[in-house]
């Protein structure tokens, strides 16, 4: 039987980590997780439940009702995707708008809300075949990993690509808000106290501020086919 791989990748806000991941995961039939999806799904849970908002956040609230938090990943087979549900309502489409945007970064750095999500992460590595996509997956959730790989790109690319998956999905937004909201995460990512945005020492780095998705592909195959046959 094949080796089977756990693939960690991180990077900045708005890198393409997650289609990088995903087209990975469809080509060696291994299952991906979006780890920024588990965090944004509890910001959208602490929002309705007013844990969050105006400058206030409750944070004992948040801890206390961290146990009926119920987050999974749902095949859609019209769109041939996994979706995100938290407590049986698929909340795919909310949890990418703007307004969760701006609060999950505080909310992931929350130490209870941390151990949660990576006890959550690392059960469903527990057999391998799997790529992850975040922030500390190669340093905290796996810091194992047979494959760590550490993206960045320029802030102007970054924010026009999200800006335009956005619109596409049929979400108004506003550029500089995105422009903004993107620097603001990298910061906070970067300069929270635990589990903070780091490139792992062994992550091998990509730019990928002039590449399609094609080319990070070609990129990535050559060095998986190493990991797995061990040429
Ligand atoms: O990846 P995405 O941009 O959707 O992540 C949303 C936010 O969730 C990040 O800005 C970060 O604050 C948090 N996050 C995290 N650790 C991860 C994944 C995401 O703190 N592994």
């Amino acid at each position: 039987m094949k080796k089977k791989l756990i693939i960690a990748i991180d990077g900045y806000s708005s890198c393409g980590k997650s289609t990088f991941a995903r087209a990975i995961a469809k080509e060696l039939n291994y299952i991906f997780i979006d780890s920024g999806a588990m965090y944004r799904a509890v910001t959208l849970y602490c929002m309705r439940r007013d844990f969050i908002g105006k400058g206030n956040i409750n944070i004992e609230g948040i801890i206390r009702e961290l146990k009926d938090i119920h987050i999974e990943f749902v095949y859609n087979p019209d769109i041939a995707e996994y979706e995100t549900f938290l407590n049986s309502e698929n909340v795919e489409k909310e949890i990418r708008g703007i307004e969760v945007s701006a609060h999950v970064s505080r909310i992931s750095q929350i130490p209870e809300v941390r151990a949660r999500m990576v006890e959550l992460q690392r059960q469903i590595g527990v057999f391998k075949g799997i790529v992850m996509d975040g922030r500390d997956i190669g340093t905290v959730v796996f810091p194992d990993a047979d494959l760590k790989i550490f993206m960045t790109a320029l802030v102007e690319i970054r924010a026009k690509r999200r800006y335009d998956e956005l619109i596409n999905k049929g979400v108004n937004v506003d550029f500089e808000e995105i422009r903004k909201n993107i620097v603001a995460r990298d910061i906070t990512d970067e300069n929270r106290d635990i589990s903070p945005l780091r490139r792992a020492d062994d992550a091998i780095v990509l730019d990928n501020s002039r590449m399609t998705v094609e080319e990070q592909m070609t990129w990535v195959r050559q060095i998986i086919e190493k990991k797995i046959n061990g040429s």
